[in-house]
């Protein structure tokens, strides 16, 4: 069966996936952390993006990036649709 967008979110614990996907970036707080440089602008000062390791959503302040959970997140990273995203993250998280 077809993971959906629920089962996905329940699967991986966004600190888990930021873990991966921002390797260099230390999320120690529950909430809104700094999320180091911005991937989706030529970002070269820390500061503008944050991301909430409850939620997995992110927010950048200096080049609006923003969503609300790690399907969001690998969307926007990777250029994907929806489905896409959801067929990637089950792919590399899970077992399908
Ligand atoms: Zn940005």
């Amino acid at each position: 069966m077809k993971p959906n967008a629920n089962d996905i979110k329940r699967a991986i614990n966004p600190p888990d996936y930021y873990r991966v996907a921002l390797p260099d970036v230390p999320l120690k707080r529950i909430g809104w952390n700094d999320g180091g440089l911005c991937p989706f602008h030529g970002d070269n000062e820390r500061g503008s993006f944050r991301v909430n390791t409850q939620t997995g959503g992110f927010k950048c302040f200096s080049c609006g990036a923003a969503g609300g959970d790690v399907i969001a997140f690998e969307q926007k990273r990777h250029g994907l649709t929806f489905p896409e995203a959801l067929e990637k993250l089950a792919r590399e998280w899970w077992l399908t």
